[in-house]
């Protein structure tokens, strides 16, 4: 364990990083589970870019090989199907642990995740959410809020799981002595988002471009705080290879209403896009945004990219996606 815990205090120069990358500073190797997701991949991305090896373990449940099809072929990248529910062993320095069923087994694959880096002495990193904060009664929240979650409603099971992740996380912690990160991530946005599941940012973009109305739900007076995927990959790094445990908010304080979004939205891509009122769904939060005085004055961090300059940049992608599904289609 002598070992380990050198690996431990000293991430730079863990156990497994022996191959230097520049001056200073030893390659590491890091596992990102859900790489192939939306915010794994531009993570993947940052990680290889400043010459570290990254294993990505994936079981495409919703991310996609497209996401990371680039890397391929790049010695210090590996890309391995499976799913974290399952043990897996591995050799590792760090841990970004970012998949994320939305089921019960989120919480079997945060604990082989934290059984792993018990194992190996790495650090691992949490990516929970916002939602630990159910429909908060305090605006904006601070990472000192507890959380206002119905436990039994329909959008328990994610909140709930990432509640229990956290809880695990600590645990192992104050229990194993495992370096661990807690991030509570606010709603984020960029390219590679999943197209179809339902978020308020891809389907308002996906059907502006497919000239469709955008489906507003409820009155639209709720708000949400729009982040875009770079200022979150920097939080996250910014995070792992900080000295503070969190968690930490990582979101853009700047806050909209589902109706101003739809304004951006059509401003962006359509001026003749339409909106059509939809019914809510059960307890949607009325409000979020984030206090993020804690990751500006610990972590150096502040995100950089507002609303309307970050949405045009995920257009592109999404023109291109919604054309290669339609010509898939035949259409
Ligand atoms: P995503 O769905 O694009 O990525 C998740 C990835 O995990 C996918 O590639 C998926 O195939 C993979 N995955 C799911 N279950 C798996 C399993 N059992 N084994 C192996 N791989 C599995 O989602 P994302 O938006 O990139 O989110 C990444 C993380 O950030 C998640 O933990 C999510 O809860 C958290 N988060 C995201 C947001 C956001 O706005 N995007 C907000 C809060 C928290
Ligand atoms: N685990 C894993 N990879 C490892 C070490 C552990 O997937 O390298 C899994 C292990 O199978 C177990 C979980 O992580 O299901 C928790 O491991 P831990 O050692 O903490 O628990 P224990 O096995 O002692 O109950
Ligand atoms: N929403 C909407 N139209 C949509 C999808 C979502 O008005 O087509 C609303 C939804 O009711 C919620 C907000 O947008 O109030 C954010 O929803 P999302 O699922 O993107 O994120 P979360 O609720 O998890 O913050």
């Amino acid at each position: 364990t002598q070992e380990f815990s050198v690996s431990n205090q000293n991430p730079i120069h863990g156990k497994m990083g022996r191959v230097p990358v520049g001056i200073g500073r030893r390659r590491m190797r890091i596992v990102v589970t859900g790489g192939a997701g939306f915010v794994g991949s531009h993570l993947v991305d940052k990680l290889i870019g400043r010459g570290d090896e990254v294993i990505v373990i994936d079981n495409f449940f919703t991310g996609r090989k497209e996401n990371v099809v680039h890397l391929f072929g790049n010695p210090r990248f590996e890309l391995i199907r499976h799913d974290v529910v399952e043990p897996i062993l591995l050799e590792v320095d760090q841990i970004y642990h970012l998949a994320c069923p939305a089921s019960p087994t989120n919480v079997m694959g945060t604990l082989n995740m934290l059984g792993l880096a018990k194992r190996v002495g790495a650090r691992f990193l949490l990516t929970s959410t916002s939602e630990v904060y159910g429909d908060p009664l305090q605006h904006p929240q601070k990472e000192t809020y507890w959380g206002n979650v119905n436990p039994i409603g329909e959008r328990s099971c994610y909140d709930e799981g990432k509640r229990t992740a956290e809880t695990l996380t600590m645990d192992y912690h104050r229990g194993d002595g495992v370096e661990v990160r807690i991030a509570r991530i606010f709603n984020t946005y960029g390219p590679r988002m999943c197209l179809d599941d339902g978020r308020v940012v891809s389907n308002f973009v996906a059907q502006a471009i497919r000239k469709q109305p955008m489906t507003v739900y409820g009155d639209g007076k709720q708000t949400r705080s729009f982040q875009y995927v770079s200022d979150l990959v920097d939080g996250l790094v910014a995070l792992m290879e900080g000295e503070h445990i969190g968690p930490f908010n990582l979101g853009n304080p700047g806050e909209f209403t589902m109706l101003e979004l739809a304004e951006v939205v059509k401003d962006t891509i359509d001026p003749s896009s339409t909106i059509e009122y939809k019914p809510n769904t059960a307890d949607d939060p009325h409000m979020r945004k984030p206090d993020i005085s804690k990751a500006k004055e610990l972590l150096n961090w502040e995100p950089k990219i507002p609303l309307r300059e970050g949405l045009p940049l995920m257009v592109n992608d999404f023109r291109n996606r919604i054309l290669n599904e339609d010509e898939g289609k035949g259409a």
